[in-house]
């Protein structure tokens, strides 16, 4: 059985702390590196219901894509929201690693997993990075679709594959304009507009748009976007990192349990589409 220092070793040569933003917090939060770990649970978020999943589990190691602190603390005090997690986590063995923007930029990363729940074919990074001489690292994707969709047909399929939230997918563009290309990005891709316009893709595929940048882009261009639950747009990373994990245990006969939490932790729980008014011309994506 390994410690839990060759595991977390093993997860920092898939997703290097020093690739993370600098502004990020990765790495483990809490654990001991000589605890032996069998069991092993990925999640986006460290909340409350994901420790006490890893809890009833009995996993020794929980990894999220998601910080649990992100701007640190002075305390885990078990009144405060964050350190009842960390209580529970420390009370109960388990381990806490986090691979946030690491984990986003790298080959494969969050937006490969995203382009793989949706059965796109992955070209290149949206936006590279510069140091990566093949050319595979890097935020988001630029993907190709393996048949043409309309918009609506696009909109439906990703409702379809990513996993259920009170959101589903919101949709900014033409439902019967023809989307070959995709750019996507797991999480929040506001900040990417500039190089999803650059790369000349149909449609751009993330979570967290606002109504200025999404706004601004449909005035500028033929563009069709489409807003997912942030979490579910990393969810599927959490499936891809369950996967590479495993592959390393068969190698090193670790024989590790390891499971993704099914815990859906959107924030939003309800939708209320809207009765139709004349400018709403279609219903596409929406859910009941
Ligand atoms: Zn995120």
């Amino acid at each position: 059985m390994p410690r839990l220092s060759e595991v977390i070793a093993a997860l920092d040569a898939l997703w290097p702390a020093e690739r993370a933003e600098q502004w990020d917090a990765v790495g483990t939060v809490c654990g001991d590196p000589a605890a032996e770990v069998s069991r092993v649970l990925f999640a986006v978020d460290p909340v409350q219901d994901v420790a006490d999943e890893a809890v009833r589990l009995g996993a020794d190691l929980l990894v999220t894509h998601h910080p649990l602190y992100l701007r640190g603390t002075t305390t885990v005090a078990a009144s405060t929201v964050k350190g009842r997690v960390v209580h529970d986590l420390i009370k109960n063995d388990v381990a806490l690693h986090v691979a946030h923007t690491n984990a986003d930029t790298a080959d494969p990363g969050v937006s490969d997993a995203l382009a793989g729940a949706l059965d796109l074919r992955v070209v290149r990074p949206l936006v590279p990075d510069p140091t990566d001489e093949h050319g595979r690292r890097g935020l988001g994707r630029i993907c190709e679709l393996e048949h043409p969709l309309t918009l609506s047909e696009f909109a439906a399929h990703a409702a379809r594959r990513l996993p259920a939230t009170a959101q589903g997918v919101r949709v900014a563009g033409d439902p019967d304009a023809p989307i070959r290309t995709v750019a996507v990005s797991g999480g929040s891709g506001d900040s990417l507009f500039d190089a999803v316009r650059a790369a000349g893709v149909d449609a751009f595929l993330t979570a967290d748009l606002r109504h200025h940048p999404v706004s601004e882009a449909r005035a500028e261009a033929p563009l069709a976007l489409l807003d997912a639950a942030h979490w579910a747009t990393e969810w599927p990373w959490c499936e891809l990192a369950a996967a590479q994990l495993d592959e390393i245990s068969d190698r090193h006969g670790w024989n590790l349990r390891v499971h993704v939490s099914k815990t859906v932790t959107d924030p939003w729980t309800a939708h209320a589409a809207s009765s139709p008014s004349p400018r709403s011309s279609s219903t596409l994506g929406a859910p009941n």
